[in-house]
């Protein structure tokens, strides 16, 4: 049923790189309210004349307008499906498009390089995905279960339009889902430390957020007659107490990530963290002593906006804080409100919970064949590289998926030689043209293994 690869008739870097650019000229940016959709419909335009045998023989749906769902009926659509996913949402370009070396929505081609905002986040994906199906379509590749592609229009603003409606839509259905893969890892080097070559990272779990206010009432005044117990005052000392006091630390989502990584760790490092047993704690606090490593291991908080006072020479009555937390999957916003209020050992801050994605689920199992797939193919596009599964501190699409599907593989094959070139959200955001042949026939083989299991 599956075609073996050798009949595939891949496009070439020029060809993708030519139909990508053309997608990053429209400039489909998503704003918490008010996104103007001419973009977007702009969009499924270009991607209906780009993509003809897609739209022959998928069935193409609108969610909320704006948001796209593909259907690659299976022989046997009895069957749960699996799920590709991209957003086709990006970002804005920054305070300032001048700082870019090429404007960000011209979509231009220079230096061997595609360059644009959304170029890896993620249109790069979005428009891959579509090339090795209209590839796969044009072999006479037909799979086994039922293929989706959804592209969401509000990732960056927290998909409640888009993958929340497209969920919703699958769900009337009675839709299941064996497998999912969605944004989250890569492929990059210098990622780990001791590995100096290439690492596939998998995000096989993502933390979910709260949002915590904290706020202070007290007395206001002339500031020339201080006392103590100014709301300020009182606000500052719960920061520095919750700064202090981090939630407890535990190894529990860090090692699976140290597991795949141990083989391939020098020696030092290989008699460290292949004996947990003995070191687990001198190896704990080892990660706690960077934020990255330090985020794998426990709930974080940080303090991300602050508001008091209206007038230099007034004492106000009222100091606000809020604080940004990510929460380890399964663990509950009840057990940071607890943990706040113990650390805070203040009644006079007020502590609650303003705004909270649904606790994440439990992480996906790296023992299935879906994942197995993943670091076949993995292999096959890049070498025998590491394959490393990690916890994703940010949220993305995915997350709204957990209602239908259990095995959510947060990966997508965009390859960076050095950290430094992930300029995700950020200026000159681009990608090496001569790796989108390798995102396709990664995509393809993808959907020959999950399509045909
Ligand atoms: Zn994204």
């Amino acid at each position: 049923m599956s075609q073996p690869e050798s009949t595939l008739s891949l496009p070439d870097a020029q060809q993708i790189a030519r139909r990508l650019s053309a997608a990053l000229q429209l400039p489909t940016i998503s704003y918490e309210e008010n996104s103007p959709s001419a973009p977007f419909l702009a969009l499924h335009q270009l991607l209906a004349a780009q993509y003809p045998l897609v739209h022959q023989h998928l069935k193409r749906e609108g969610i909320n307008q704006l948001s796209l769902l593909f259907t690659w009926e299976g022989a046997q659509p009895e069957l749960p499906g699996v799920a590709f996913l991209a957003h086709q949402d990006v970002v804005p370009a920054g305070e300032n498009e001048a700082n870019w070396t090429h404007p960000p929505f011209s979509g231009a081609i220079g230096d061997g390089y595609l360059w644009g905002r959304g170029v890896v986040d993620m249109k790069s994906q979005l428009i891959t995905l579509l090339e090795a199906v209209e590839a796969l379509l044009a072999a006479g590749f037909k799979p086994r279960r039922t293929i989706y592609l959804a592209f969401g229009h509000d990732e960056e603003t927290g998909g409640k339009q888009g993958a929340r409606a497209i969920v919703a839509a699958l769900q009337q259905r009675g839709v299941q889902l064996d497998a999912l893969m969605d944004e989250g890892g890569s492929v990059g080097g210098g990622v780990a430390p001791g590995i100096p070559g290439l690492v596939a990272v998998i995000a096989f779990a993502e933390k979910s957020y709260a949002n915590i206010k904290l706020e202070v009432a007290a007395r206001a005044g002339h500031a020339s007659t201080p006392g103590r117990g100014g709301a300020i005052g009182l606000l500052s000392r719960a920061i520095t107490r919750i700064e202090r006091h981090p939630m407890p630390a535990s190894l529990e989502f860090a090692r699976p990530t140290i597991q795949a990584l141990l083989p391939h760790l020098p020696w030092p490092f290989r008699l460290l963290f292949g004996n947990l047993w003995l070191t687990g704690g001198l190896v704990q606090m080892a990660l706690a002593q960077t934020p990255y490593s330090n985020a794998m291991l426990r709930n974080t908080i940080a303090p991300t906006l602050l508001q008091a006072g209206y007038k230099f020479n007034v004492i106000p009555e009222r100091a606000t804080a809020f604080l940004n937390c990510r929460l380890l999957p399964g663990r509950q916003v009840d057990e940071l409100l607890a943990h706040l209020r113990q650390v805070v050992q203040d009644e006079r801050v007020q502590i609650t919970c303003i705004d909270t994605s649904a606790p994440a689920k439990k992480p996906a199992s790296l023992d299935t064949p879906y994942y197995h797939d993943l670091e076949k193919n993995i292999a096959a596009g890049y070498g025998p590289i590491p394959t490393c599964p990690i916890v994703m501190f940010g949220a993305s699409d995915a997350r709204h998926y957990e209602a239908i599907c259990s095995r959510i593989y947060r990966f997508q094959p965009t390859c960076f030689l050095e950290p430094d070139e992930d300029r995700t959200h950020g200026v000159d955001e681009r990608i090496k043209i001569d790796q989108l042949p390798t995102m396709v026939a990664f995509n393809a083989r993808m959907m020959q293994s999950w399509g045909s299991r």
